[in-house]
């Protein structure tokens, strides 16, 4: 056998336009990637919208340089609908012309503990992140949703049900599943009384599916200006935190809380909110690590866990409630030229609740990577 022989083929690619940070400082720009052509289980998809989420921006700064460090360009995006445009000869749940998204993951190892009980999210051995994580395919990382198209193993594409909004269910594969993952897990049902802490893309969500799922729902916010939203949405009761003795009056009153705060903040007083052997869990990220005091979980025994979007099963099972009980995100959609002024608003909390980008915009061209 010649030594060529022994290479693995080269997988065929295709250029495909993008938008890219190609350094932690630079803007997002224009930028030709690679992708490859369909392999037999792969499904390929013109993309029409990816939201725009936290993370997006966190990764293209680098903000996470210990856990996640970035490589450049960064083309980010992990809340993708389009349009399935080819398909694998192995590919039995997607035609051409079907609407499918992707969402935080592009595979896993498929074999540990977590990935068998189709908990790909916690797969033991390191699951693949829809961006910036290594492209087992093509070499380097893979690119997330700011582009024209994406290939993915239709094991983690996901059926987009007829009946839901194209523009406004991108976010329901981040923001929507890390907030209905954890509801469904810890049983949130009819005659619970649920708090959901902060009102951001994670927590207008978490109303939603709050109220859906038929429990009371109190929604604990430092904005008045976000009460009559609140209601809105799906709170039966607006707590604004900042007023004096807001809390105590919730004390041990809660079966379920679910903080979707992303800042620093006393987790302590929200403990204190729980009934006996209640839950609190985590699904924002603050910067900080929380000063728990021993006492908040002593009294009242109760538990302080955290959760991380969703598997792909329990995935496509929320975006079929969505569909099933009229929930979608509430959305602003915009051209992605627009992308560095939708990420300062973003972190600004000027957005309801999340912004999409409307992908035809990036046919239409735009500034070159890098360049202000
Ligand atoms: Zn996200
Ligand atoms: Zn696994």
């Amino acid at each position: 056998m010649s030594e060529a022989a022994k290479q693995p083929p080269t997988p065929q690619t295709y250029a495909a336009k993008a938008y890219a940070a190609t350094s932690p400082t630079s803007a997002m720009g224009p930028l030709t990637i690679r992708r490859r052509e369909p392999e037999p289980s792969d499904v390929q998809i013109e993309i029409l919208y990816c939201g725009v989420c936290h993370s997006d921006f966190h990764q293209i700064r680098n903000e996470w340089p210990k856990d996640l460090p970035t490589t450049y360009p960064c083309v980010p995006g992990h809340e993708i609908v389009g349009r399935v445009t080819k398909v694998g000869s192995a590919v039995t749940r997607f035609r051409p012309g079907d609407l499918a998204g992707v969402g935080v993951l592009v595979d896993s190892c498929r074999t540990c503990a977590s990935c068998r009980d189709g908990l790909e999210q916690y797969c033991e051995v390191g699951n693949t992140l829809t961006y910036n994580a290594e492209d087992k395919h093509l070499g380097g990382v893979t690119y997330g949703g700011y582009s024209e198209s994406i290939v993915a193993d239709e094991a983690f594409v996901f059926r987009i049900p007829p009946g839901l909004d194209p523009s406004a269910t991108g976010p329901l594969l981040c923001a929507g599943i890390t907030t209905y993952s954890p509801l469904r897990h810890w049983g949130v049902e009819k005659g619970q009384r649920v708090g959901v802490i902060g009102l951001g893309g994670l927590g207008h969500m978490g109303l939603k599916f709050a109220h859906a799922l038929g429990a009371e729902v109190v929604l604990f916010t430092t904005s008045r200006g976000k009460v009559a939203d609140g209601r809105r949405l799906g709170a039966d009761e607006v707590v604004v935190t900042r007023d004096a003795g807001a809390l105590d009056k919730h004390k041990a009153s809660l079966d379920f809380l679910l903080d979707t705060v992303s800042a620093d903040h006393d987790i302590n007083s929200y403990l204190a909110l729980l009934k006996r052997d209640k839950t609190l869990a985590l699904v924002g990220l603050p910067p900080q690590p929380f000063a728990v005091a021993s006492f908040s979980l002593l009294a009242g025994r109760h538990r302080l866990a955290g959760s991380g979007i969703g598997g792909v099963r329990e995935t496509q099972e929320m975006l079929d409630f969505c569909a099933a009980h009229g929930i979608a995100c509430d959305v602003e959609v915009i051209g992605i030229e627009k992308i560095d002024l939708a990420f300062e608003r973003m972190l600004e909390g000027d957005v309801k609740y999340r912004f999409v980008i409307d992908m035809a915009s990036l046919k239409e061209g735009g500034r070159e990577a890098g360049k202000r």
